[in-house]
């Protein structure tokens, strides 16, 4: 997709599968299963979407997906499913690990921050080469040391052997002319969102803020998230902003669309098909 002068690829790194009861905190089932079906075993199935944003000049990746960390038992339990990898996905348009500058992760839980490292000859090694990897410092100090509450949602082994590539930011900035981090508490304490904005059309990477378009809707809120009533009015305040400037919204476990546009019709929240 083109966004003025930028281009915009969402990527996958296949899918996996969540409780849930865990993704949609207090909303009954009788509700949210209407939305995402339930497997035999309470899960819904889960897209890993990554966005990759090319300037023309630089290659930034927004997210490295689930990686290869699991065991099988691990890879049963989360239902992954690699049907794709998001180092196959980069390959089909011609990329190498190699050109890729910017690698941004929102927050480090393990199905946001798989690719940032790969397996070689028995050893952890960025994947990326030659990337620098932005990631706001309170997550990576909170993502060494979880509390008991979310500490399964964090492999030290996804991120730690990357750490000699990461900068750690403090708070919003921008990473190149147009890509701008902005940090959303809610999730966690420090995730960070990606606001993409060129000539006049804007997008927005907003992570587990709105996992998938289901959460759109306001209590529909993770039972992950650490503190839901800053989600809550996080997506108070930037919702009916993304709405009433059209962006394009990139979500990152959608299992049927990486993204939509948001509107406001009546006052009220809309989306349509980008495609549109
Ligand atoms: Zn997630």
């Amino acid at each position: 997709m083109k966004l003025g002068d930028l281009e915009l690829h969402a990527l996958t790194d296949g899918s996996f599968a969540l409780d849930g009861g865990q993704m949609f905190g207090v909303v009954p089932k009788a509700l949210w299963q209407k939305r995402l079906p339930a497997d035999d075993r309470n899960r819904v199935c889960m897209s890993l979407t990554c966005l990759l944003v090319q300037t023309g000049r630089e290659n930034v990746m927004v997210e490295t997906g689930i990686g290869d960390h699991f065991d099988p038992k691990q890879i049963d339990i989360y239902g992954v499913e690699h049907f794709t990898t998001l180092p196959a996905e980069l390959a089909k348009l011609g990329l190498a690990p190699e050109d890729i500058d910017f690698v941004i992760n929102t927050h480090l839980h393990f199905d946001h921050s798989g690719w940032n490292v790969r397996r070689q000859g028995g050893k952890l090694v960025p994947t990326f080469p030659r990337a620098r990897y932005l990631v706001q410092r309170g997550e990576w100090e909170h993502a060494l040391n979880p509390t008991e509450r979310d500490h399964a949602s964090y492999i030290e082994a996804c991120f730690r052997p990357a750490e000699a590539q990461t900068e750690l930011l403090s708070g919003d900035q921008e990473v190149l002319p147009g890509i701008r981090v902005e940090v959303v508490p809610g999730h966690t304490r420090n995730m960070q969102c990606v606001r993409i904005e060129s000539r006049g059309q804007s997008a927005y990477f907003i992570s587990d803020l709105v996992p998938t378009r289901a959460h759109l809707s306001y209590p529909w809120i993770m039972s992950f998230d650490l503190y839901p009533m800053e989600t809550l009015a996080a997506k108070k305040r930037l919702l009916p902003e993304l709405a009433r400037q059209e962006a394009v919204v990139v979500f990152p476990h959608d299992p049927t669309v990486p993204w939509v546009r948001l509107m406001e019709i009546e006052g009220k929240i809309a989306t349509r098909s980008v495609a549109d």
